[in-house]
């Protein structure tokens, strides 16, 4: 059987490994847009506060896969997929132009979700999701520190990923204002009482926390950018956190149920029963999408057992709790993110 697996996040590469120790003549080929290997996406919000982050964060280089029996094309996009003849259409280094499946497990995670109103300035901010990302970002930064300025940024979004990338800012000597559209700091996750405490830490690490921010475009001004609400402030550069958005696109043009992500049942399998989807990307018949670490290894470590007959009954979500990484702050009621 030839098992296509395209998405090197945490559900592909949790998969293919799995896959990989149940089933030793199966051929296995994951194929990614990444260069730099299997990495930690939750370290990226402590990107700043690490200087040895771009090495630490790699938590398996792609020929350390390749050793273990994976075919790992790396740099590679799948550009859709042909359910008739099963295949996907490849760009990039490989020679071959479409592969063939037996099975196909879409990981494609999710990107940032931009508001709309942002859209028409997307040159004008960063976003945080990726490797990548945080590259651009730290080169930014850099920059600036070489001139011996203190960089200032406005983070736009107070849930989860703003506070943490906020906070590690500030504890690396960043000048930060935060603006949140609510009245307060991640208002889905926490209790009054522990925004409020996430207020307090977040003010004594010296970031300038906006709340009820209407925040409604960016201008640029010569080398600083621009937030508008009711005012216009000046930044050096600014970052977009408003959540995530499932990258369904390649599922959507290939006929594929859809809803918010790619919809699968209990059996993680989509509306087609060759093709599967695990992780970010994946919508649960409960219309929920497990967007962290360790449900989806669960899901991918699953979809293993399944696909070698080891695994009868369908997944489970495990019962699972994360924590915010903002420096110094333990909310003191449990929360599920
Ligand atoms: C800043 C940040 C902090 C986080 N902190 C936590 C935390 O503390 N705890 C926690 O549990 N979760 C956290 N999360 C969420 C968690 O990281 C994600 O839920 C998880 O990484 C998603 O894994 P995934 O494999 O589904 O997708 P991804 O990690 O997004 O991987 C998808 C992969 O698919 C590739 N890809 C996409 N489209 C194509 C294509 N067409 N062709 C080839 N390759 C393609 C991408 O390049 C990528 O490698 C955080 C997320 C972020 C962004």
């Amino acid at each position: 059987m030839r098992v296509i697996i395209i998405g090197s996040g945490v559900a592909g590469v949790s998969f293919a490994e799995k896959f990989r120790s149940h089933s030793k003549d199966d051929e296995i080929t994951l194929i990614t847009k990444e260069n730099d290997g299997y990495y930690s996406r939750p370290l990226l919000s402590r990107g700043f506060s690490k200087n040895d982050i771009e090495q630490s964060i790699i938590l398996k280089p792609f020929d350390k896969l390749r050793a273990s029996g994976i075919n790992v094309i790396s740099g590679a996009e799948i550009t859709s997929i042909d359910r008739g003849d099963k295949s996907v259409a490849i760009t990039g280094p490989s020679q071959e132009k479409s592969i063939h499946y037996d099975k196909l497990v879409v990981a494609t995670g999710s990107s940032a979700f931009i508001p709309p109103p942002f859209m028409p300035y997307n040159a004008l901010f960063f976003c945080l999701n990726s490797l990548v990302d945080l590259k651009a970002l730290r080169k930014f930064r850099q920059g600036l520190l070489n001139q011996n300025r203190r960089p200032e940024w406005a983070i736009i979004g107070g849930g989860l990923i703003g506070c943490e990338v906020a906070s590690d800012l500030a504890v690396s000597g960043d000048n930060v204002t935060l603006f949140h559209a609510m009245d307060r700091l991640m208002e889905r996750q926490l209790v009054a009482e522990d925004s409020a405490l996430l207020l307090e830490v977040l003010k004594n690490s010296g970031v300038n926390v906006l709340l009820n921010q209407n925040v409604h475009g960016f201008a640029k001004q010569e080398n600083k950018v621009c937030v508008k609400t009711d005012m216009t402030t000046e930044f050096d550069a600014l970052i977009v956190s408003c959540g995530f958005k499932p990258r369904t696109e390649l599922a959507g043009l290939a006929g594929l149920e859809v809803g918010r992500g790619i919809k699968v049942n209990q059996f993680m399998q989509t509306s087609d029963e060759s093709i599967y989807a695990l992780g970010d990307v994946a919508e649960l018949p409960n219309g929920k999408l497990y967007a962290f670490i360790l449900p989806i290894r669960s899901q991918a470590h699953w979809l293993a057992g399944f696909l070698a007959g080891q695994e009868q009954q369908s997944w489970t979500p495990p019962v699972f709790t994360t924590k915010a990484k903002v420096h110094g702050f333990e909310a003191v009621h449990p929360y599920n993110l």
